[in-house]
């Protein structure tokens, strides 16, 4: 995890301590850190089922969070400029996503339908795709995460609009705290053409239903 994107980093000026603690910590910390969890939890780390335990949650945090070393930017940046003309909605539907909000550290787990209208050149839809994930892949809440997928596409492509619209489950609220499955949050970001015409916008959300 770079310390650019850390969100305890970003725009602020760090006291010594905070410093110390902005720099990537070794794996062995990390994995001691897991087993005072463990212990904290009530259980007994040096037991045989988890003497493993910790070097898999640290593996496993590398995956959750590997959005941290990605850059949407550049995900971006390749793009097609023989389109014909083409200057019709592009939508992405349903894009799975798993996440983890910041508060709780618990799965956020949806869907993601991302459209844009091309002003000249297009993205590959893959890349789309990826752009979601280098955002979901960090600790994060909804709102930000749908704002930063948008403002970014807007800000590479420069289309003539962007929407993305986010659902998904907090299991923060489901499987703890208020304890209430079956919600689901939505979240939802229109900028450009989508922002302006309701025609356009209406196009989009009729896809998304
Ligand atoms: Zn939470």
């Amino acid at each position: 995890m770079s310390t650019a994107n850390s969100p305890a980093v970003a725009g602020k000026v760090l006291r010594s301590v905070e410093l110390e603690e902005a720099g990537r910590p070794s794996r062995e910390e990390a994995e001691r850190a897991v087993r005072t969890l463990l212990r904290w939890a009530g259980d007994d780390p040096s037991r045989d089922g988890l003497l493993d335990t910790p070097a898999r949650v640290v593996r496993a945090y590398e995956e959750f969070f590997k959005g941290y070393d990605e850059d949407p930017i550049e995900i971006l940046q390749r793009t097609f400029e023989e389109t014909e003309g083409y200057d019709e909605m592009v939508i992405l539907r349903g894009i799975r996503f798993e996440s983890f909000c910041e508060h709780h550290v618990a799965p956020i787990i949806g869907r993601a339908w991302v459209a844009y209208v091309p002003s000249g050149r297009v993205v590959g839809i893959s890349k789309l795709a990826r752009v979601v994930d280098a955002y979901a892949k960090r600790l994060q809440i909804q709102e930000k995460m749908t704002s930063q997928i948008a403002n970014t596409i807007n800000d590479v492509l420069r289309p003539q609009g962007v929407a993305v619209v986010l659902k998904a489950t907090h299991h923060c609220m489901t499987t703890r705290g208020v304890h209430k499955p079956d919600t689901d949050m939505v979240t939802s970001r229109m900028l450009g053409c989508f922002r302006d015409n309701p025609m356009s916008r209406q196009e989009f959300l009729t896809m998304v239903d």
